[in-house]
């Protein structure tokens, strides 16, 4: 049996790469001074940019990579067609400015595929037992829930019922380290009630990650130029990059919660410890993608199809087969098991892929193999990771993350209350920031006269646990 999208989202009530590597963006000498200047070209940064510029300042954007897109990132080399290595879906089609802006540039965005299957050693689910494993989502998802009607915050794994019985392994995994790429034992219970739901999935045909590219393709940046210093006061900041120093009246900071806590930027004066413990509490959960072209459909799926498994752990991956009618799938692993799998390096990783898939569907999928590649995001200098999510306890962290440091603003998907680890809640932040570092340098009156950027999402209501992303990530 198929467990449509809606199934997925309401039984979970919650289940969420550059152009060949960084065309399009206007790349520009780095000047000497700008009126704001932003570090870091992700989905965070190209929004706080774009918003800048409409309110006619002078804004550069540095970042330390030689592409934009950050953890959005489209690989059009390895495999010949466009290979999501981060992020692969948007969502909230009816409020996310983004999906407009796609349209507007050309790219085509559709919503996700349909239908999410369920492997059961080397058999699908049956219906009943497809019912049986929404139920268990559902019960957990509750259970969860309940914790919001307590003064202390938790772990969800301390919430799950007792008695998920043979799906308790994949309501851990599809809930947990494929949602958030945290295991639910380092999971905030409260963090996840206040998410967000994240419905309705939208790809990009041509990459999520060409989509940022394309949406930065006005703004001035430079690539390949880290941040390694920034001077900074209540009036005005000096960014150093191996390219000179960069004067301005403010800097927006949308680098990584673990690349933040890391110290790769060194601040003048430091930052105050409050910030910076709190950009520790909400590290970044691991989540990678193992890509194996796979000649001839050894698997017998459609395109596109999603599956996951019946598992007794969370040694398990997430298939996203056949992508867009091609011979490539891409096996996702997450949470503390992705972490130390990644950490064996990509034959490791590509090992267990064959190996999982074997188990699956027998022998044929390994002598299908014709090429692989993985991602290694823990180990990614300038991200450290995939996406945060807030340790029990640290929830309120995030609204620290927005509090100006002087003439400094922090955005990125962390500082997001409700759309954390999501490119929406990242771009959202960056409009945030922008708004606020344009209000302090005064290039907006007041907030009366600001222009209508950043509007708030409906919350979904009731509030619900964040959504193990449809066919998560
Ligand atoms: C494998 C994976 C799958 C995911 N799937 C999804 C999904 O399907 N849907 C979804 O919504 N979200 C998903 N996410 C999360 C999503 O990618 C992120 O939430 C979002 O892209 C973060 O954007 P950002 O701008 O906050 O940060 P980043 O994208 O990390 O941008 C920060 C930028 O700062 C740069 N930088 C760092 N240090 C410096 C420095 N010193 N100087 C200059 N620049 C610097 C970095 O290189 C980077 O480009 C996924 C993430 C991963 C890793």
């Amino acid at each position: 049996m198929t467990i449509t999208r809606r199934d997925f989202l309401s039984g979970s009530a919650a289940l969420a790469m550059t152009p060949a590597f960084g065309a399009g963006a206007r790349a520009v000498p780095v000047p000497r001074e700008a009126d704001i200047v932003v570090i870091g070209a992700g989905a965070a940064g190209i929004a706080a940019a774009r918003r800048i510029m409409a309110a006619n300042r002078k804004v550069i954007v540095i970042e330390a990579t030689g592409q934009v897109g950050g953890r959005c990132l489209t690989d059009t080399a390895t495999f010949g067609i466009p290979f999501d290595r981060g992020a692969r879906w948007i969502h909230n089609p009816d409020t996310n400015p983004m999906i407009r802006l796609a349209r507007g540039s050309g790219l085509d965005v559709q919503p996700a595929p349909l239908g999410q299957k369920i492997r059961i050693g080397r058999r699908f689910a049956r219906a009943g037992e497809t019912e049986e494993f929404l139920a268990a989502l559902v019960r957990a998802n509750r259970a969860i829930d309940d914790a919001s009607n307590g003064k202390v915050d938790v772990s969800c794994a301390s919430m799950l019922p007792k008695n998920l019985g043979d799906w308790a392994g994949t309501a851990e995994f599809v809930l947990g380290a494929n949602a958030t790429g945290k295991d639910l034992k380092d999971l905030s219970a409260f963090d996840k009630v206040r998410a967000q739901e994240r419905n309705a999935a939208i790809a990009c045909r041509q990459g999520l990650g060409t989509l940022i590219a394309k949406l930065g393709e006005q703004v001035p940046l430079a690539l390949s130029t880290p941040a390694s210093r920034v001077a900074w006061s209540g009036r005005d900041v000096t960014v150093e990059t191996p390219a000179g120093k960069i004067a301005a009246r403010a800097a927006i900071v949308t680098v990584s919660s673990n690349a933040l806590a890391a110290g790769n930027i060194k601040f003048t004066p430091d930052i105050p410890r409050r910030p910076l413990d709190a950009a520790a509490k909400l590290s970044l959960g691991s989540y990678d993608r193992i890509a194996l072209q796979l000649q001839g459909n050894p698997l017998g799926l459609a395109r596109d199809d999603v599956v996951i498994e019946q598992s007794n752990s969370t040694r398990t991956a997430l298939l996203f087969a056949n992508i867009g009618s091609s011979s490539l799938c891409s096996i996702d692993v997450a949470g503390s098991f992705g972490r130390e799998l990644s950490s064996q390096g990509e034959p490791a990783m590509v090992a267990f892929a064959v190996e999982w898939l074997t188990k699956l569907f027998g022998n044929e999928s390994a002598a299908a193999v014709r090429k692989s590649s993985a991602t290694r995001w823990n180990a990614a200098p300038f991200v450290l990771g995939a996406m945060s999510a807030a340790a029990p306890g640290a929830q309120p962290s995030r609204k620290i993350l927005t509090e100006p440091i002087g003439c400094m603003f922090l955005a990125g998907e962390a500082t997001h209350e409700t759309l954390w680890g999501t490119v929406d809640g990242a771009w959202e932040s960056g409009e945030r920031a922008a708004e606020a570092a344009l209000q302090k340098i005064g290039a907006l009156r007041d907030s009366s006269t600001a222009a209508p950027a950043v509007k708030p999402r409906r919350r979904g209501a009731p509030p619900r646990p964040a959504t193990p992303r449809a066919p998560a990530n």
